[in-house]
């Protein structure tokens, strides 16, 4: 993986008190940018060298320092809204002239600071953060949120528009979380958790909690993309091939936790950190649900619900094989409401047998969100086992049936989602390399290949070496699929399975 190291960046938080609610000052990010295009975010930006020329004063290391500066700038830049205390008088009409001068990057903004005396103290800015953007992504950011509570004395301007910003308003959390739920606005994982912080606790409330938070370990470790949709990647387990398991908590009133992976130390203690969390934001979690039995999703299972004293739901076929110990069974095609009357979150249960018998997808219908365990991984394909009640066959008549759905976000069970691109694009490229495939080895065959090993290597020669092990499985699988089909001689089938 191209792993690009993260740029330092600032953002404001800047917050007002309206009547009884909390408003906040938030943009649409333009639709031609690179990074979170179309986006409803708070305005801030990457640190620029100049910016780290200015005094800042504190008790914080200077990275913090030129974050601050940095979101500043950036708000002044992005909004007209300049969130500090100016000593000097200052008519509007400068204000625009240096606001014209500071975005032509004729000026910068330690000139700014020495020519109007501007004291920046950064312990009058309460921050959280980092949030780093996760590896994978094209541009990644170490960002430091600064919450500023805007004042009268402030300044404020009317700036042009550019293509950098659509839109300029004021909400409140709660209706912004309202319209990201109604699929109206886009919100990356920073935004929509602090502002479920700022609706769950309030202003105070959420700047100690964000305080409090592990940010050494959660870092890059959390994903928030849709609204009640939460995503963990928990470590895979050393001997396999994959980084990660994909771990989702669904809800937000009511919660369950799909897959929690497989139960050791770390990855545990990050999903009961996080789970706990909920609670204190009011949540309940009612149970624990899995795709199926294989212990790097569902071993973690047992602890989890021992530890919040809930339910473990699956399959018939998946409880019937007893690796895991299933409390519920989900009947077929069975729907989970969650949460209130204003958010229900409805869970579709979808059977998915090809990875193994009794697979189970999840649907999320109101943010189209397919949480599909070992049907798809965005880390190489998933093992197809016929030895472990793997079916080709089966796989790909699940694959069709998902389709049938409208996935506007597909979570592997490995692997980063694909928070950007739909699911169905995903899934047909799935469909149509899983085709080429198996037309790759038929016509191998009907060159006269008829020894298991040479029609591996030539049919998977597209695969590193260290993987052709897992092929194996796969091309045994398409073998079967075939022979099933009546597109190859049984004779032949044998032939080629015992060599
Ligand atoms: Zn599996």
């Amino acid at each position: 993986m191209d792993i690009k190291s993260p740029k330092l960046a600032g953002v404001c938080i800047v917050w007002k008190r309206d009547k009884d609610d909390i408003k906040v000052l938030i943009i649409k990010r333009g639709d031609n940018l690179t990074f979170l295009p179309g986006h409803h975010a708070f305005p801030g930006g990457s640190v620029e060298d100049e910016d780290k020329k200015c005094m800042v004063c504190g008790f914080c290391n200077e990275k913090i320092k030129s974050a601050l500066v940095g979101a500043i700038r950036e708000t002044f830049e992005e909004t007209g809204y300049l969130p500090i205390q100016i000593s000097e008088n200052i008519c509007k009409n400068e204000l625009i002239e240096i606001w014209e001068k500071l975005h032509k990057k004729e000026i910068f903004f330690n000139e700014i600071q020495k020519r109007f005396n501007i004291e920046l103290i950064v312990d009058k800015y309460f921050f959280s953060g980092p949030w780093i953007t996760p590896p994978g992504l094209p541009q990644r950011f170490e960002t430091y949120f600064f919450f500023i509570e805007w004042k009268q004395e402030f300044h404020e301007i009317n700036i042009r528009k550019d293509n950098e910003v659509d839109l300029i308003e004021w909400d409140t959390p709660k209706n912004l979380l309202y319209r990201w739920h109604k699929k109206e606005i886009s919100l990356s994982t920073p935004v929509a958790f602090i502002l479920e912080q700022i609706e769950g606790f309030s202003i105070p409330g959420a700047f100690n909690y964000l305080k409090k938070i592990p940010w050494e370990n959660n870092a890059y470790s959390y994903f928030h993309p849709r609204a009640g949709i939460h995503v963990f990647p928990l470590p895979a387990p050393a001997q396999t091939f994959f980084i990660n398991v994909n771990s989702v908590v669904v809800g937000k009133e009511e919660m369950v936790i799909i897959d929690p992976g497989l139960g050791e130390e770390e990855s545990i203690r990050k999903m009961i950190y996080w789970l706990e969390h909920f609670i204190k934001v009011g949540a309940k979690i009612i149970g624990v649900f899995i795709t199926h039995e294989h212990l790097d999703h569902a071993k973690g299972s047992t602890l989890i619900a021992e530890y919040f004293d809930i339910p473990i739901y699956a399959s018939f076929e998946t409880a019937k094989k007893k690796i895991i110990p299933v409390d519920k069974i989900i009947k077929k095609d069975e729907k989970f409401v969650l949460g209130d009357m204003m958010f229900p979150w409805i869970i579709n249960t979808i059977p998915t047998p090809g990875h193994v018998k009794g697979h189970l997808c999840y649907y999320e219908e109101t943010t189209q969100t397919l949480i599909a365990g070992d049907m798809i991984s965005s880390e190489g394909p998933v093992v197809i086992d016929p030895d472990d009640g793997g079916s080709m066959s089966e796989y790909m008549d699940s694959l069709e049936n998902l389709n049938r759905l409208k996935i506007d976000l597909l979570i592997p069970g490995h692997g980063v989602p694909w928070f950007f691109m739909p699911g169905n694009i995903i899934i047909e490229k799935l469909i149509k390399h899983r085709k080429q495939r198996e037309k790759k080895i038929y016509e191998n065959i009907k060159k006269g290949i008829t020894t298991f090993d040479e029609l591996l290597k030539i049919s998977y020669d597209d695969v590193p070496k260290e993987r052709l092990i897992l092929a194996r499985q796969q091309l045994k699988a398409h073998l079967i699929d075939l022979k099933n089909k009546g597109i190859l001689m049984a004779n032949t089938y044998n032939l080629i399975l015992s060599s």
